[in-house]
Parts: structure tokens; sequence; C-alpha cells
């Protein structure tokens, strides 16, 4: 009897113990390995994943196909539109290649979890692996005891990263796996677009390498068509070549230049992240082969990028102990009674980059060129949708997750919530981001803004930082009438009323 290697978000050969364990297994039983990816389209628009996420998901399926070839693996796509459909589809996968056991790498979010748990309850010999974390969700809680024996999940971030960082420096990271080659090398197909016709058909349907692809399949555009996948090129050769870029180039600065937009600073490696392209122990292990006394000195120059993946981390762990956060759900249950405004043409101007606050707008078009937001501007545009607008995080994590090609459940919905102020170990409701002095301070010059606001770039940089550069509101508060005249528009809301609007609304979360 064969094995099988079911790829989900681990979109890699190398340190995926799934993938490892199956090649021996395959070994030790003298068995044919088999590789499978199942795209799940319709589900996945229930989840909101953007069309821009899942072309960069097709684009490293294909590199990920490639490698397996070359390691003797045939990798198979099979397109199951809903979650429950996938048990008779795997049911048909295995039983036509012989196959009695499946490795997997285990996922946090509740629809895979629940998928996963009754794939098992009906028999389904799975063997899952934690593939998404450095430290697996459940294994860091209070009193250092595991949970479900007495510890719980934390609730505030600092104590469970210094928990975290306890563990983690006690546990020996190495070896990263690298798989051998269990089969002479194959050819590779690449696979075609699933597109959007497939997310409505009611049956599944398998692709194997070379197999005929109906023209419904190659109607969306071609991947390589989006400009995101120029500045993320497929595959774990090229997110590992960031990884390197980084940890030579800007890892040591990255505290003091992260704030800045403007500013290569960060890592850029989350959209490779979030598909499992490249594995958070492989960033451990490089923050920790450049600077190896980063669990112990607060003063390392790589605290704060670790501290990042902890961040990362934390929400993952958050989402498995409170599954109420995969539904939507505030953290915080006093925010249930906060009465947001939910303005639909305020909600499409931010939406557009057209909010009349330079610093928010550029952010937006970022997003919308791109797929991808600098973190510090992900603060202020969902505090600025959050809290000067009042519009629904709901709303405004929802957008993100159709846009970002960085998508993730956990770390979407932990920013949103921080931003509102109703999540856990959240930004206090009584925070407001001004965005004006957020501009002067990490886009000091308006470099950031110029590129992505090219009809006010002839602006003095002084006026980039003000609300349309003249302080005006366009027709009071609660009118959000654009400007006729301008090609950019007045601001939406003037910022110290729309504050104090918010502190009003937000006084809910004030506990009794
Ligand atoms: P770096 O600064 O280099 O950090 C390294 C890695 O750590 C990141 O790639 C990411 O995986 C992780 N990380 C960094 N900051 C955070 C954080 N605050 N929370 C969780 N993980 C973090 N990140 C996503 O990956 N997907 C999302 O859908 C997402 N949505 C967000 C929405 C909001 C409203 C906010 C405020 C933040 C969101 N983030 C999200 C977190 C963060 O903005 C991005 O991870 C970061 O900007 C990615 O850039 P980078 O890879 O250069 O990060």
């Amino acid at each position: 009897m064969n094995t099988l290697v079911w790829f989900r978000q681990d979109l890699r050969t190398l340190d995926n113990q799934a993938l490892t364990l199956a090649c021996e297994d395959a070994k030790a039983r003298g068995a044919k390995l088999y590789g499978v990816f199942i795209a799940s389209p319709a589900q996945w628009q229930t989840h909101d994943m953007g069309q821009r996420q899942q072309r960069f998901l097709l684009a490293n399926l294909n590199a990920l196909g490639e490698r397996l070839a070359a390691l003797g693996i045939p990798l198979e796509l099979m397109v199951v539109p809903w979650f429950n459909g996938t048990a008779a589809a795997l049911k048909g996968f295995c039983k036509a290649r012989g196959i009695s056991r499946i490795f997997a790498g285990a996922q946090v979010e509740i629809d895979e979890r629940r998928r996963d748990a009754s794939l098992i309850e009906k028999g389904f010999p799975l063997h899952l692996t934690d593939e998404h974390c450095i430290l697996p969700p459940g294994s860091v809680v209070t009193q250092g005891q595991r949970a479900g024996q007495g510890g719980a999940m934390y609730r505030v971030f600092t104590p469970f990263a210094r928990r975290w960082r306890e563990i983690a420096a006690a546990r020996p990271l190495w070896p990263i796996p690298s798989p051998a080659a269990v089969a002479p090398a194959l050819s590779f197909e690449p696979f075609p677009f699933w597109g959007d016709s497939v997310a409505n058909s009611p049956g599944a349907a398998s692709k194997s390498p070379g197999a005929a692809v109906s023209e419904s399949d190659t109607a969306c555009a071609n991947p390589s068509e989006d400009g995101a996948l120029a500045l993320w090129p497929a595959g774990e050769d090229a997110a590992l070549e960031k990884l390197r870029g980084f940890q030579q180039r800007s890892l040591a600065r990255y505290a003091e230049r992260r704030d800045f937009p403007a500013i290569d600073g960060t890592s850029s490696l989350s959209p490779y992240l979030a598909l499992g392209v490249i594995s958070p122990r492989q960033c451990l292990a490089s923050l920790l082969e450049a600077f190896p006394e980063v669990f112990v000195s607060e003063s390392s120059p790589a605290r704060t990028w670790l501290n990042e993946l902890v961040w990362r981390e934390f929400y993952r762990h958050l989402l498995v102990a409170f599954p109420s956060l995969s539904m939507a759900k505030n953290f915080n249950p006093l925010a249930d009674a906060i009465v947001w405004r939910n303005d639909e043409r305020e909600f499409e101007a931010w939406k557009a980059g057209r909010t009349g606050y330079p610093l928010v707008d550029a952010a937006m078009r970022q997003l919308q060129q791109t797929g991808w937001m600098h973190n510090r501007l992900r603060m202020v545009v969902a505090s600025f949708l959050t809290k000067h607008l009042l519009i629904d995080w709901r709303w405004g994590e929802r957008y993100f997750r159709e846009q970002l090609i960085d998508g993730c459940l956990a770390a979407n919905n932990g920013g949103w919530q921080w931003a509102a102020g109703t999540g856990c170990d959240a930004q206090p409701y009584f925070r407001i981001f001004n965005p004006m002095s957020q501009s002067e301070k990490f886009d000091p010059d308006g470099r950031f803004i110029r590129k992505y606001l090219p009809e006010i770039a002839h602006w003095p940089t002084k006026a980039l930082h003000q609300a349309s550069g003249t302080g005006q509101v366009a027709n009071g508060l609660f009118d959000n009438g654009l400007s006729k005249n301008d090609s950019y528009p007045s601001p939406i809301v003037e910022h110290s009323r729309a504050r104090l609007r918010a502190l009003e609304v937000m006084t809910v979360m004030k506990k009794g």
C-alpha cells in the first residue's frame, strides 16, 4: 500500500515534517509516495480569500510541483469546491492509487480543523504534524502547564512572549529536515488556474500533471500577469533568498527602520509565511545564526524581529484556544454593544484611497496596487476605519482579506481587533491614532505619500501631512460629499470631532 502527503499551507519541501515523515514511511515500506493539493475555491470564497492570493498560491504550487518531481514525487491537484466534498474526493483518490497512509500539516482555522476531525472520524489514516508555528498551539500556556492540564492560553502578549522564549530557548531547532529523492526524477506540467467557474460547480475534478484542461479552467488571467508576482516571485528558493537578503542587510537595523513605510526595512516575508512557502522555524534559524544571543539578551538587535514572529504565534494560538475568533466574534464581549455607523459611502471612499487624509489614502492605494501594506499603515488605516469612521472592523477585515497577498485569518483578525480595541490585549478603545501626526512621524519627507498619490506629489511636504492640505472639512462631519473640482478629495471627516465622537460611542467598552 502507498503513502500520500497532502499539502495545504505548507508549500515547501524544506522543513516540512509531513513530507519528511511521508518519505520515511514510503521508504521503510517500499511504498510509492504521492503528493496532492486540494483547491477549494467556493469554500475559500466564504473565507474571503482573494483572487490575488489564490494566484500566488497557484504559482507556488507549481514551483513546489517542480521540486517534488525532482525528488521523484508526483504532485496532483484536485479541485473540490467545498470542504464537505473532501471525504468523497479523497476516498476515490486514495483508492485509485492504493494509498493507506496520509501525512499533512495541521491547520489552525476552525473550518479546516472540523474538516480534518471529520476525516479522522470517518477512518481516514490522516497523520497531522505541526508546520505553521515554531511552538505548536496549546504548548505555551499559563503556570508552565500544558493546555487541558490546568494551564490556559495567555490573554496578554508580554507574558506569552516571555514564556514562549523560555520554551523555545530550551528546544533544539536543528536539523531543519530536507527530504532526499524517493524515486527517479519525473517531469512536471504546471497546473492551470482553477478559476471562478470551478467555484460554482457542484462536483469534484482531479487534474493530474499533463491532464486535459477545459476552457473554463483557463478563463482567469495568468498568475504571472499580476504585478504582485514581480514583488514576490514564487517558490521556496525565492523566499529563502528574501530571508537571506533580509538577514544580511536589514535585520540588525530592523528596530530603528521598521516603522517607516518609505524604507524597505522589514522582511516582506509575510506572503510566503502565510502559504507556508517558508517556515517560521527557518526564519528563527536564520535569526539565531546571525544573533545567537537573541533569547537571553533584551538588547540584541534582533529582539524586535523575534517579537514579531512571536506575535504571529500569539494570534495563531489564540485562534485555536478561542474558536469564536474564526466566526467573526468580538474577543471582548463589551464590544458587542458598540453601535457602528457603517456608512457605505465612507467605506467606499476608504477602500478607494479617497478619504482626504494622504497617509491613509496612499496606504490604501499600496494595498490595491501590490496586495501588501506596511504594518504601520495597516494600524493607521484600521484605526481610521473603526474609530474615525466608526465602521465595523469586520468590514475592514474582509476587504483586507480580499486584497492581501499575505491574507491570514489569525494575523488579520488579530490586527483588526487590536486596532479596533475589541481584541485580546488590544489597543485601548480610547487610543485613537492621529493620521496627520502619524504621517509627520513616519513619512517625514512625504516620500511614501508621493509614490502612491502622484496627483498631489507636487504639494509641499507640510501640506501632505494635513488633511487635503487645507485643513478644511468638505461639508461638515456627517456629509461625506467629495470636492468636485479637486482631483484629490477634501477630508471626509474632521479629525478632532471624529475623535470625540469615537470616544463617546466606544465608552461602552469601559469596564464597569
Ligand atoms: P516583518 O516586520 O518582517 O515581520 C516578520 C513576520 O512576522 C511577518 O512576515 C509576519 O508573518 C509576522 N508578523 C509581523 N508583525 C505581525 C503582527 N502584528 N501580527 C502577526 N504577525 C506578524 N499579517 C499577515 O501575515 N497577514 C494578514 O492578513 C495581516 N493582516 C493585518 C491586519 C492589520 C489590521 C494589522 C494591523 C496587521 C496585519 N498583519 C497581517 C500583520 C503585519 O502587518 C504583517 O505581518 C507585516 O506587515 C508583514 O510584513 P513583513 O513580512 O515585512 O513583516
